[in-house]
């Protein structure tokens, strides 16, 4: 290999360690960077702060679900944002890095995360079951570092995103209107997710644990360009508006 090509290759791995490392930290946006915990394969959970700390608080999770990472794009426009007033912002792009790296749904001990929160926590499958719930509730370092961290920023609105069904479930009260002015923003449809049996969810913990807390799942669809990523992320700066509106 000729040393301008050893340079370029260095250069390039610099490159993408840093991007990979860094999910958007630059923005001079960003008011506080936190390492709220650690995943099994020692990757950082990283959270980012934007916009008024004494606003309302909206958190964002990017990603649950390793291989349904569409959400990344979202999280990525956000902290590029100017945020209305009155708003409290918190960005998770990944709250399962090993995942995220592996491309592969559960965590790097085969878990499902979105079936290890620990509310209505109930065993089901194997590892190696797509929907293995883990051998206890909450047993996962990445569910426990966002179970303390939620406990902790109090969120009033929980936005966390899947992959592929392209579709937002109905809700009641407030937080069926901020579903539904989502939908509208984007274009994906309120439609009831039928058919599974969903325990020990994320978004269902926080709605019924944590006190006055709204949370509901976006289900992208297959894909997601930057121009919808943009219609995403503000739509998330839309419904927190409404919310801060609201109080
Ligand atoms: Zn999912």
């Amino acid at each position: 290999m000729r040393k301008s090509k050893v340079v370029l290759a260095v250069a390039v791995l610099l490159c993408s360690v840093l991007s990979a490392d860094l999910v958007g930290a630059q923005s001079p946006l960003i008011s506080e960077r936190r390492i709220i915990g650690q995943s099994i394969e020692g990757r950082a959970l990283e959270a980012f702060r934007m916009g008024d700390p004494k606003g309302v608080t909206v958190v964002v999770i990017g990603v649950i679900h390793g291989n349904e990472d569409a959400g990344l794009l979202i999280t990525d426009q956000l902290v590029t944002l100017e945020i209305p007033k009155g708003i409290n912002l918190w960005v998770v792009p990944t709250m399962n890095p090993d995942g995220t790296a592996r491309d592969q749904r559960g965590n790097a001990n085969d878990v499902d995360l979105n079936r290890n929160f620990p509310y209505n926590w109930a065993k089901m499958g194997k590892p190696g079951y797509w929907q293995y719930a883990g051998p206890s509730r909450a047993s996962e370092p990445e569910t426990k570092a966002i179970v303390a961290f939620m406990r902790e920023i109090k969120p009033a609105l929980g936005i966390w995103y899947h992959q592929d069904l392209n579709i937002i479930s109905p809700g009641q009260g407030l937080e069926g209107k901020l579903r539904s002015a989502y939908s509208r923003a984007t274009g994906i449809p309120i439609k009831r997710i039928t058919g599974g049996r969903y325990t020990g969810v994320a978004a269902t913990w926080q709605r019924t644990t944590l006190p006055k807390s709204m949370a509901f799942v976006v289900e992208l669809g297959k894909t997601l360009n930057v121009d919808q990523a943009k219609v995403h992320a503000n739509a998330v700066l839309n419904i927190a508006s409404l919310l801060r509106d609201a109080g």
